[in-house]
């Protein structure tokens, strides 16, 4: 039996998105992918409000975190951490050997700009690594405002890891001067693993034609080479390229702004949720819109109640992220995913965890 995935990653995928994925395959070479490729551009353009190249990277999101350090940092990077994520993103930068340095707060607490303006300061970089969204604490860092400061230093550019919140959340690129953009399609997509996209400014390309080659496969010039001709440089994953823009198509004519609006609306409804049972793990002011990461003030446990809701109720959660594992769970609420079906996940848990009765379960 199919359990629902409510999930930070991979999230549920609807099955008209998935028999897309079986449509029959075209040479990626030919007229007819050429177009497949350019209908998707115009379509990523849209929802990264960007008139930036959207690169497609056969791999998982980690991929394209690796093609923005290897290809953009002339100097040194700025690693800032406060999650799992932004973690990873300075050990793939340091396993690259791009010179980097961290600069890392607590993970319950938002990086804030004041704070990266004191590093940017010391003028020792040209790049920085920021997470939109930390998936494993549901926390959303202040981009815009980071943003600002960042555009104070024009030889800085800022790279962005925004894979669980592109799709739920309006990201302004342009207006905001995102040099690199990133996301991998099984979040808020809600489309199977295995495909990434960024959009690369300008400026962005150019100094890439100039920093030393570390990469061969995440070539950044090689990919824009082939972008120019409606290709990619090596053999894509054809039958997610049809599932993105069927999928695309969806979210335009849900229209940008309701598709914001309802996870904004989802949101909502597991905070309050939370705050009335648990409580919720980041600073208040900067709790994610696609997930919500929950305290577990009532000594629950996590692992309990993950396989119970997944094998009583064919609904499956996520348990905290590393060190916080038991200390937190966290609800996925983003994707396709509807206000009905949140309510419902709700109420399941609030029977296995009997809070509305007696003692409950774990108490
Ligand atoms: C899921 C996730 C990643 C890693 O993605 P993969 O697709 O597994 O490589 C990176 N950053 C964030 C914020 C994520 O949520």
């Amino acid at each position: 039996m199919h359990k629902r995935l409510f999930t930070p990653g991979p999230t549920e995928v609807r099955a008209d998105i998935l028999k897309e994925l079986s449509t029959p395959q075209i040479h990626h070479r030919s007229p007819e992918f050429g177009e497949l490729y350019a209908g998707i551009q115009v379509k990523l353009k849209q929802l990264l409000f960007t008139e930036n190249p959207v690169f497609l990277f056969t791999s998982s999101s980690t991929g394209a975190m690796e093609a923005a350090v290897t290809n953009l940092v002339g100097k040194r990077c700025l690693s800032l951490i406060n999650g799992a994520f932004s973690k990873r993103w300075h050990e793939i930068t340091q396993a690259n050997a791009v010179p980097c340095d961290a600069f890392s707060i607590d993970w319950d607490k938002a990086l804030k700009p004041e704070m990266v303006e004191e590093q940017l300061e010391t003028g020792k970089y040209d790049a920085v690594t920021l997470v939109l969204n930390e998936t494993s604490t549901g926390l959303m860092n202040p981009v815009a405002d980071i943003a600002e400061v960042v555009a104070r230093y024009p030889d800085v550019f800022l790279l962005v890891d925004a894979v669980s919140g592109m799709a739920g959340v309006k990201i302004d690129t342009d207006a905001w001067k995102l040099d690199f953009v990133l996301a991998g399609v099984q979040k808020a997509f809600a489309l199977p693993a295995g495909l990434a996209v960024a959009a690369v400014s300008e400026r962005a390309l150019a100094r890439s034609e100039h920093v030393p080659p570390r990469s061969y496969y995440f070539s950044l010039p090689n990919m824009y080479k082939s972008h120019k001709k409606n290709q990619t440089p090596s053999t894509p994953a054809i039958p997610h390229l049809f599932a993105l823009d069927a999928q695309l198509t969806n979210m335009l004519a849900e229209g940008l702004e309701e598709r914001f609006a309802r996870h904004e609306k989802m949101a909502k409804v597991v905070q309050n949720w939370a705050k009335k049972y648990f409580d919720i793990y980041p600073e208040e002011g900067y709790w994610s819109k696609t997930l919500t990461c929950i305290k577990n003030t009532r000594g629950v446990s996590i692992s309990e109640l993950v396989d119970n809701l997944a094998s009583n109720y064919n609904l499956r959660i996520s348990n905290g992220y590393g060190p916080i594992k038991e200390k937190t769970f966290r609800i996925a609420h983003m994707g396709d995913t509807q206000i009905d079906e949140i309510e419902g996940l709700l109420k399941a848990i609030e029977t296995v965890v009997d809070l509305q009765g007696r003692r409950g379960e774990w108490d």
